[in-house]
């Protein structure tokens, strides 16, 4: 089994050391979240994910989630976890008191995201969905809906789904079938079938809350027909409690390469009620509340499984001895494995990459609250482009790099890796799917640059990222233009350095998180040399190792694409 101790040393230097963020510190909602308060709550939060949710990983890959006689069990363990989750109040850490949570900020919930995410990425994804359509419903459904569906889900007691995907609509959601019929009482009766749902069935919770998109049957073909549904498992009657089951089944669970222990189910609508959230027609735009912040939140699952992965290597280079380092001092016999050279550079590129990574999620989810509350409307709106154009990015990178860094992880290993045992190559298959679900890598980056492109042009938001980073800086800006002038005339050239420009623009927005950090540890070295002394030379990994690959990204991305486009593929 993996081991983890929760990097909670590293989350309260970002919380007392990197708040000195003005907008957000002007925000009256969180003037009592005090670092004693945050810090209480994350060694809870880490006794948790260490004892409780980390031994639920090996579990649910080797017992995954199954639908036995039409009911969808979850690996051993989890519902007594699932239990112990809620009654302690994990689930209602970010919500609204109004709705019985506890109304902490992000930055504080951000923590806890990745702690789930380094212990069982499975087990989390109950929650996490929760979560997303607890606040879809928070923005965008009326005050009968909210009083009667939220109460339940922040406390835990029933739970939440994203049903986008259909078998012919996944990345282009214009395309779905599902059909959506008004009914006189003003409900409607919702028919189609979604595949691929998160936590679409299970037994942890006693009602489901699926939030559907669908068609009303007057509703224009594409995107701009699309309206959102609140469809539950079970119908609630006027007084709260459960009532008849709706007309929703499970069809089937997939088998999957990771991340077997959560439920991704088949779910067929068969005239089940429905209630539509926000306006007709405009159901994308309210999905879209739950997407954005899961896309952050995905990020963070990258994140998280790059810690795991990260500390069981660093672990595992500490106890492997083979071969003789050019330094050895030994006679006979073999060194650490740590001692090499290779090893050293893969943990520290690890390294490097996670913390840089920690402070810029940190610094997102900053931005994001200063967004949501600040009193002023420019500062607000400023906020909220940054988050808008940072949110495919984080998502993006961290998933990429989760890759990244938990194939090399299995390196470190050798052949211990490859094999099952030490449960390494499970952090592999359980990353996977992160730079696929919540739209492709690929797709965030066509986003970044086609439907982001106005927020791009201000250059002036880029420059702020990338003080001190000229040379870096130089090359984002060079690229931004060359994706200017080509989104003009080759969009075809825009396409393929997409994933190029998120990776730049990701790097240089880590960056500049690392110089943030560098400015503290300079300044408060004496204060506590040994923790200072580590940031400064991993920044210096990450300056001269990682930050670097910039410039190819660049060099070949700004090739164009006729030559691909032109291939004749037999
Ligand atoms: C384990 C798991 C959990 C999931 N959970 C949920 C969930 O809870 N709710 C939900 O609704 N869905 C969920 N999904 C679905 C997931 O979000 C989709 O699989 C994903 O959005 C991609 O859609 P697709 O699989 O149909 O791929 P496609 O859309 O068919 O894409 C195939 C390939 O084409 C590329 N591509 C597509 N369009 C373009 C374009 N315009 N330009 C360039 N390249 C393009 C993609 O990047 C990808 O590489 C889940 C999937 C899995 C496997």
């Amino acid at each position: 089994m993996t081991i983890y101790t929760a990097p909670v040393e590293d989350m309260m230097f970002l919380f007392e050391k990197l708040r000195n963020n003005k907008n957000y510190n002007e925000l009256e909602k969180y003037k009592e979240i005090t670092p004693e308060l945050v810090k209480d709550i994350l060694e809870e939060a880490a006794k948790l994910n260490q004892n409780i949710i980390l031994p639920l990983a090996k579990s649910g890959d080797e017992n995954p989630t199954v639908l036995e006689n039409g009911i969808v069990r979850t690996p051993p363990g989890y519902k007594e976890a699932y239990n112990k989750f809620v009654e302690d109040g994990w689930q209602s850490l970010s919500c609204d008191p109004k709705y019985g949570g506890q109304g902490m900020p992000k930055t504080v919930s951000a923590f806890f995201d990745e702690m789930l995410s380094s212990a069982s990425l499975a087990f989390k994804l109950y929650s996490e969905l929760s979560i997303g359509a607890y606040n879809c419903i928070n923005h965008h459904a009326s005050d009968s809906i909210k009083k009667k569906f939220l109460p339940k889900m922040v406390e835990g007691k029933w739970s939440g789904t994203m049903c986008l995907t259909e078998a012919v609509c996944g990345t282009d959601l214009g395309l779905l079938k599902t059909k959506a019929v008004e009914q006189s009482n003003g409900t409607f009766k919702i028919s189609g079938q979604k595949i691929f749902i998160t936590s679409g069935d299970h037994n942890l919770t006693e009602n489901i809350i699926h939030l559907v998109i669908a068609r009303a049957s007057d509703s224009p073909a594409g995107t701009k027909g699309i309206s959102l549904f609140l469809v539950p498992k079970f119908i609630v009657n006027e007084d709260g409690s459960i009532g008849q089951r709706n007309g929703v089944s499970t069809g089937s669970v997939e088998s999957k390469m990771g991340i077997k222990g959560s439920a991704t189910c088949v779910l067929n609508f068969d005239n089940s009620v429905g209630y539509m959230i926000g306006p007709k027609n405009k159901g994308l735009n309210s999905m879209f509340t739950m997407m954005n912040l899961e896309r952050i939140v995905v990020g963070i699952q990258g994140l998280g499984i790059s810690e795991i992965a990260y500390q069981n290597s660093l672990n595992y280079a500490k106890e492997r001895k083979q071969g003789k380092s050019h330094q050895s001092q030994l006679s006979e016999g073999a060194d650490f494995i740590i001692k090499h050279a290779d090893i050293r550079k893969s943990l520290l590129n690890m390294k490097s990459i996670i913390e840089g990574e920690r402070a810029l999620s940190f610094w997102l989810s900053q931005q994001t609250e200063v967004s949501l509350y600040h009193k002023d409307e420019k500062i607000k709106q400023e906020a909220s482009d940054l988050v808008s154009l940072m949110t495919p990015v984080v998502k993006s990178l961290f998933t990429d790099m989760g890759m990244e860094i938990t194939s090399d992880a299995i390196q470190i290993y050798g052949g211990y890796g490859y094999t099952k045992d030490q449960g390494i190559e499970q952090l592999y298959r359980d990353n996977r799917i992160t730079p696929i679900y919540e739209g492709t890598n690929s797709v965030q980056a066509i986003d970044l640059v086609f439907r982001k492109e106005d927020i791009l042009i201000k250059e002036e938001k880029i420059k702020q990222f990338t003080e001190k980073l000229n040379k870096n800086i130089e090359i984002l800006l060079k690229f931004t233009n060359w994706i200017k002038e080509k989104m003009q005339n080759s969009k075809d050239d825009v396409s393929a350095a997409c994933n190029d420009y998120l990776k730049v623009l990701g790097l240089v927005a880590t960056a500049h998180a690392w110089v943030k950090v560098l400015e503290v540890s300079f300044n408060d070295y004496e204060k506590n040399k040994q923790f200072y002394e580590e940031k400064i030379q991993t920044a210096n990994f990450f300056f001269n190792r990682v930050l670097p690959r910039i410039e190819s990204y660049y060099l070949t991305a700004t090739t164009g694409s006729k030559y691909i486009m032109d291939f004749k593929f037999n």
